[in-house]
């Protein structure tokens, strides 16, 4: 990832943190360096980025992280996401566009997808119910039929 959006989701998060009037700890923006690090379709858990962390030789707990998550996920530079029988994934959000989800029900790998007529039928919606939509998120759950489907593998 591109260290100008790093050093912009940092902006951001400092802003947002002295708004909260919360503390500016080096752990806390470690999580946005780490969280961007990622490939941007990837979708990592508190363990999984605990570990990561802890492998690179940063002293941070489980703790810290679970709650700096939940930060940026308010000040919009992550999103959370709870997919069926999974712990909760986070994603960095800064720059990547709005995306659904498709969930292997069997290797349970996570795929993203878009398209546009998901955006149409938001908007007839939004003008059928009267709302003004701010946002949606469609998960979808099927048997991926593709060859690296883990079960295919297995099977
Ligand atoms: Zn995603
Ligand atoms: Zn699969």
């Amino acid at each position: 990832m591109d260290k100008h959006i790093i050093d912009k989701a940092k902006r951001i998060f400092e802003d947002y943190l002295s708004r909260q009037g919360s503390r500016k700890t080096p752990e806390r923006f470690s999580v946005i360096d780490e969280l961007y690090a990622l490939p941007q379709d990837e979708h990592i858990d508190v363990e999984n980025l605990f570990l990561k962390m802890r492998n690179k030789g940063y002293t941070i707990s489980r703790a810290t992280i679970y709650n700096t998550l939940d930060l940026l996920v308010e000040c919009g530079l992550a999103v959370k996401h709870q997919f069926k029988d999974k712990v909760a994934l986070y994603e960095q959000a800064l720059t990547y566009k709005h995306h659904d989800h498709h969930v292997c029900n069997q290797c349970r790998k996570i795929r993203e997808f878009s398209d546009a007529r998901i955006n149409d039928i938001k908007e007839a919606m939004g003008k059928s119910l009267d709302s003004k939509i701010t946002s949606h998120s469609l998960v979808l759950y099927g048997d991926c039929v593709i060859e690296d489907c883990e079960n295919l593998k297995l099977g």
